[in-house]
C-alpha cells in the first residue's frame, strides 16, 4: 500500500507535477486482480495548451544547445532509469500486468533505446554538394521539426515511448507525450526521474487523459510540428486525417498480423519456440506478436506437437509472481474481444487444440486472464485470420509448399513483421524479398533492435523508428546555397 500512496497523480508540464485544478481522475487497475491501484487526471486542451507552450519555449533553447550536451543529458537521464529499474518494473506490472521479468525487459530496452539515440549525438550530420556552378557549393542541414507530439498505447508503454524520445531529442526536437489512459503511472514516474536527472523542463511533458480529449487537442495544436502515433490502425487513419488539418507530419505503427512460415526443412525445436515465446509474450498484445502461423504439411504433426507441450507448460498468474510466464489481459474489454474472435472462429469448423477458455479457480476469478489458446484450420475468412488477435490465441495452417506459403502470409491488409524458418538459403532470400512487411526474421526470435529501422506497410502504417533512419522523421532538410560575396553572377 505505501508504494501505491507514492504513485504520481498529477501531469508532468514544464518540469513539474501539475495537480488536478477540479479535472476527473480516471482509476488505474491492476489487471491481475481488477482493483484501483492508482488515479490519472483526465487532461484536455487546456492541459495540452500549457504543455506545448513549455515545449515551445524549451525548443529554443534545447535546439541550439551543442548536441553532445543534449546527448550528455539523455544519457543521464537513462542512468537514472536504471537506477530505479527495480521499483519502475514493478509499476509497470502493477498497471499493465505483464510478467515482471517481461516489465524488467521492457525497462532494460527503454534505456537501452534512449542511450543509443544519446549516443547518435556525436554522429548527426548533413550533406555538402560541392560546384554546384563556378562559385557555389551546397549545403543541406538537417533542421529540427520543432515540438513533437507522442501518442502511445498500453501494450509496451515505456518502450514505445523510448522509440520517439530518443530520435526526437537527440535530433533537437521537444516532446508532448500522451500515454494511455490505462498506463500513465509508469510514464509519469519516468518524467519525474528525468528531471531530476538535469533534463530541462519544457524539453519533455506529459499530460494523461483520454484519446478523444487530450489526445485530440495534442494531434489538432498548431504549435505541434509532428505526431508520433503508435496504435490501432482505426485510431491511427483518425490521426492521419485531423492531422491534415494544420499539414503536420506523421508516422504511424499500426496494427499488425505477422505471419511465421515453418518450412519442411526448418529446425522444429527452435520454430517452436520462437511461436510460442513470439504469440504469448506480453499475453500476446504485441504489435509483432505471431499471430498466424502456416506450417508445411511434412512437419505439421511434430511441431503442432510440440506447440502443445510447450503452451502447456506456461504457467498464468499474476505478473507480480515471478514464476508467472503468462500475466492477465490487460482489460476485460480486450479479452472480451479475443473471446469473441475465438468463438467465431470455432463456429466457422477450427479446432480448439488448447486453452480457448479463462483460467478456473479463485486466484483467476478477479482479474482478466485467459489461456494460451491453440486454434487448427481456422476458415479463411474467419476473424482470427482477417483481424488483429491481439491476445494469446493463436491461429494455425497447414500448408503445401512455399508459394502456397507466401500468399497465405500476404494476405493480410496489414504489414508490419513476417518469419520464416528453414535451412533453405533460397527460400529464405525469397521470403525477405516477397513477404509483405517492413521486417522478417530468418531462423530468429521476432526482435526487434534498436540498430535497424522498425514500421510497416499497408494498415500497418509509415514512417520508421530505430535505426538511423529514425532520424529522418524527426528532422527536415534544408538546402543552402553559398557562395563568395565578391563574386558577379550571370543574372
Ligand atoms: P488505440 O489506438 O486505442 O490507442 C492508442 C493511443 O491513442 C492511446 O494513447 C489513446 O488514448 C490514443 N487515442 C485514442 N483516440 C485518439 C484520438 N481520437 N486522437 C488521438 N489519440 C487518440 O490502441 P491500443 O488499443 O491502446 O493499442 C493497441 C494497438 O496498438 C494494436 O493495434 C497494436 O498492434 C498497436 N501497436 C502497434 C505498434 C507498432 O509499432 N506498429 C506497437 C504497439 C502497438
Amino acid at each position: 500500500m505505501a508504494f501505491v500512496e507514492t504513485l504520481p497523480r498529477g501531469m508532468f508540464i514544464d518540469g513539474r507535477d501539475v495537480g488536478g485544478g477540479g479535472l476527473t481522475a480516471t482509476p488505474v487497475h491492476d489487471p491481475a486482480t481488477g482493483e484501483v491501484v492508482g488515479t490519472a487526471l483526465e487532461g484536455g486542451a487546456a492541459e495540452i495548451d500549457a504543455a506545448v507552450a513549455s515545449a515551445t519555449a524549451a525548443f529554443a533553447r534545447w535546439s541550439r544547445m551543442p548536441a553532445s550536451a543534449r546527448g550528455e543529458l539523455m544519457h543521464a537521464a537513462a542512468a537514472a532509469v536504471l537506477s530505479e529499474l527495480d521499483a519502475l518494473a514493478q509499476l509497470l506490472t502493477l498497471e499493465q500486468g505483464k510478467p515482471i521479468r517481461e516489465a524488467t525487459l521492457e525497462l532494460q530496452r527503454f534505456v537501452h533505446t534512449v542511450d543509443h539515440y544519446a549516443g547518435m549525438s556525436k554522429n548527426l550530420r548533413g550533406g555538402y554538394v560541392p560546384n554546384l556552378d563556378h562559385d557555389a557549393h551546397g549545403l543541406i542541414l538537417r533542421r529540427p521539426l520543432g515540438v513533437v507530439g507522442a501518442i502511445v498505447p498500453w501494450n509496451f508503454p515505456t518502450t514505445l515511448l523510448a522509440n520517439k524520445f530518443g530520435p526526437a531529442l537527440v535530433t533537437g526536437n521537444t516532446l508532448v507525450a500522451k500515454p494511455a489512459e490505462t498506463t500513465p503511472l509508469t510514464t509519469l514516474r519516468i518524467a519525474q526521474i528525468f528531471s531530476t536527472a538535469g533534463l530541462p523542463p519544457g524539453v519533455f511533458n506529459v499530460v494523461t487523459g483520454l484519446g478523444a480529449e487530450a489526445g485530440e487537442a495534442l494531434v489538432r495544436h498548431p504549435g505541434v510540428a509532428k505526431i508520433a502515433f503508435t496504435g490501432s490502425t482505426r485510431v491511427g487513419r483518425h490521426v492521419m486525417a485531423a492531422a491534415a488539418e494544420t499539414t503536420k507530419r506523421i508516422t504511424l505503427e499500426l496494427g499488425g498480423s505477422d505471419p511465421m512460415i515453418v518450412c519442411e526443412d526448418a529446425n522444429v525445436d527452435a520454430a517452436v519456440k520462437a511461436a510460442t515465446v513470439g504469440r504469448f509474450f506480453n499475453c500476446g498484445q504485441a504489435c509483432l506478436a505471431v499471430k498466424r502461423l502456416f506450417v508445411y504439411e511434412a512437419v505439421y504433426d511434430e511441431f503442432v506437437e510440440k506447440l502443445l507441450a510447450r503452451t502447456g507448460r506456461l504457467r498464468i498468474g499474476p505478473g507480480s509472481d515471478p514464476a508467472t510466464l503468462l500475466g492477465p489481459v490487460h482489460s476485460d474489454r480486450q479479452r472480451r474481444v479475443v473471446e469473441e474472435q475465438v468463438a467465431e472462429a470455432l463456429d466457422g469448423g477450427a479446432e480448439l487444440l488448447h486453452g480457448g477458455k479463462r483460467p478456473e479457480g479463485e486466484s483467476f476469478d478477479a482479474g482478466f486472464f485467459y489461456e494460451p489458446t491453440l486454434l487448427l484450420e481456422a476458415a479463411r475468412d474467419s476473424r482470427v485470420a482477417t483481424e488483429e488477435v491481439f491476445g494469446p490465441a493463436l491461429p494455425i495452417w497447414r500448408v503445401g509448399d512455399f508459394d502456397e506459403a507466401i500468399d497465405r502470409a500476404n494476405e493480410s491488409v496489414y504489414g508490419l513483421g513476417s518469419s520464416i524458418f528453414t535451412r533453405d538459403l533460397n527460400a529464405a532470400n525469397s521470403a525477405a524479398e516477397r513477404l509483405n512487411a517492413g521486417y522478417t526474421w530468418i531462423n530468429s526470435p521476432q526482435r526487434p533492435y534498436d540498430e535497424l529501422p522498425f514500421g510497416g506497410v499497408g494498415q500497418s502504417g509509415f514512417g520508421r523508428e530505430h535505426g538511423i533512419e529514425a532520424l529522418d522523421h524527426y528532422t527536415e532538410t534544408k538546402s543552402v546555397v553559398v557562395r563568395r560575396a565578391d563574386v558577379e553572377t550571370e543574372r
